[in-house]
C-alpha cells in the first residue's frame, strides 16, 4: 500500500501523468540543483542547531547570503522556542491510507505545538490547504495526542515573515475529507490522463513529446 507524502499529492494534483512517470514507474529525471542548494545547506544546519551539534567551524562556510538567512532564522521567535524533534519522519493512517513525510522541527512553550518549516524560497500560495500542512497537521495530532494548541508555521526567511496556521477540530475533518477523497482518486486512477499544456519547464516533457519552449518563447527569453 502507498504511503503519500506532500509531494506525492502536489504532483498528482499538477499533473496525473507526472504522477505515474515519477511515482509509478520510478523515473528520476535530475533537474538543476542551484535553486535548493542554500536551502538545503540551511535545514542542515538548522538541525545540527537544534540537536545542539557545534556549529561554529560550518558556520564560517556559509556565504554572507547563507549568513543572512541564517541569522534571521536564529532570531525567529519561533525558531527559539524548545526543540521536541528535528527533521522529524512522521507517519499516520487516515482511513485506509498512509500519510507522512519529514518534518523540519516540531517545537513547544508547554502544551502549545508547533511544527516548524523553513522556506527560503516561497510559501505556498494557499498554505492553510497545502497538502504539506494538511498532512503534517493531521501526523502530529495523531502523534501527540494530548495538547493545548497545535499550529503550523511557515518560516518565511527570505521576507522575514511567519506564516501561522491553527489546528481545530473543524479544520481537522476538513483536512480528513480532502486527503481521503485525494487518495481515492489517485487509487483509482488508471488512465493519469492530464490535458495541461503548460509544460515548458515540465523535466518530463520529453516522455510526452512536448517541447520545453516555442522558438517565439526562445527569443522573449
Ligand atoms: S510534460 Fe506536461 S503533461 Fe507531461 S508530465 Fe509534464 S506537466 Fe504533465
Amino acid at each position: 500500500m502507498n504511503n503519500f507524502s506532500p509531494n506525492m499529492l502536489k504532483t498528482y494534483q499538477n499533473c496525473p501523468k507526472k504522477y505515474y512517470y515519477k511515482y509509478i514507474q520510478s523515473i528520476n529525471i535530475p533537474q538543476s540543483s542551484t535553486p535548493f542548494e542554500k536551502g538545503k545547506k540551511i535545514h542542515a544546519l538548522a538541525n545540527y542547531y537544534l540537536q545542539k551539534v557545534d556549529i561554529s567551524r560550518i558556520q564560517t562556510a556559509l556565504s554572507v547570503t547563507e549568513k543572512e538567512v541564517w541569522d534571521t532564522l536564529l532570531k525567529n521567535t519561533f525558531f527559539q522556542k524548545e526543540c521536541l524533534k528535528s527533521e522529524f519522519q512522521l507517519t499516520c493512517k487516515i482511513d485506509d491510507f498512509w500519510i507522512g513525510g519529514r518534518l523540519d522541527a516540531v517545537v513547544h512553550d508547554f502544551e502549545n505545538y508547533y511544527i516548524l518549516d523553513y522556506k527560503t524560497g516561497a510559501t505556498p500560495q494557499n498554505p492553510e490547504y497545502d497538502y504539506q500542512t494538511m498532512i503534517y497537521l493531521l501526523c502530529l495530532d495523531k502523534y501527540l495526542e494530548k495538547y493545548e494548541s497545535l499550529s503550523f508555521v511557515y518560516l518565511n526567511l527570505k521576507e522575514q515573515k511567519n506564516h501561522i496556521i491553527k489546528f481545530n477540530p473543524e479544520i481537522k475533518q476538513q483536512y480528513e475529507q480532502k486527503i481521503i477523497q485525494t487518495c481515492k482518486t489517485v487509487t483509482s486512477d488508471n488512465t493519469f490522463n492530464c490535458n495541461r499544456t503548460d509544460c515548458r519547464h515540465c523535466e518530463y516533457s520529453k516522455l510526452c513529446y512536448i517541447p520545453t519552449e516555442s522558438p517565439a518563447q526562445r527569443l522573449i527569453d
